[in-house]
């Protein structure tokens, strides 16, 4: 199984308290990471193994559209910082869209991510 995370600039302190919280089932449940660069890069020096995309302003979020639309990418983690602005807002509706075309589970708030990795521990 294939999880995306991806954390905009006020979201990423959140995310790798996320995974440091999930570290048990992201391992047992021999989930491999992918990323969006910057959000791949502190995940990495929280002590976890990530597939490092391009940042997602330089087209991070459309390569990991494309492992959705693919079938590589099973599930995304996508923690969006409402209150912010973002210059790839286009990206970021394009992967939101591609998930909902594929029918692929997207998370945009840690407690929807808790609850999927909850069904992941609970289904194996
Ligand atoms: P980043 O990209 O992880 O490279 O910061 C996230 C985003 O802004 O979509």
């Amino acid at each position: 199984m294939e999880i995306a995370i991806i954390a905009h600039d006020g979201m990423k302190a959140g995310m790798v308290q996320f995974l440091n919280k999930h570290k048990d089932i992201l391992i047992n449940e021999n989930i491999r990471l992918v990323a969006t660069g910057t959000t791949g890069s502190k995940a990495e020096e929280a002590g976890f193994t990530v597939n490092k995309m391009l940042s997602g302003p330089l087209g991070g979020d459309a390569q990991i559209a494309a492992r959705v639309a693919e079938g590589k990418t099973n599930m995304v983690f996508f923690f969006k910082d409402p209150l912010a602005s973002h210059p790839h807002e286009a990206d970021i509706n394009m992967l939101i869209r591609v998930c909902d075309v594929h029918n692929v589970p997207l998370a945009t708030n840690p407690a929807t991510a808790e609850l999927l990795l909850l069904a992941i521990s609970q289904q194996s």
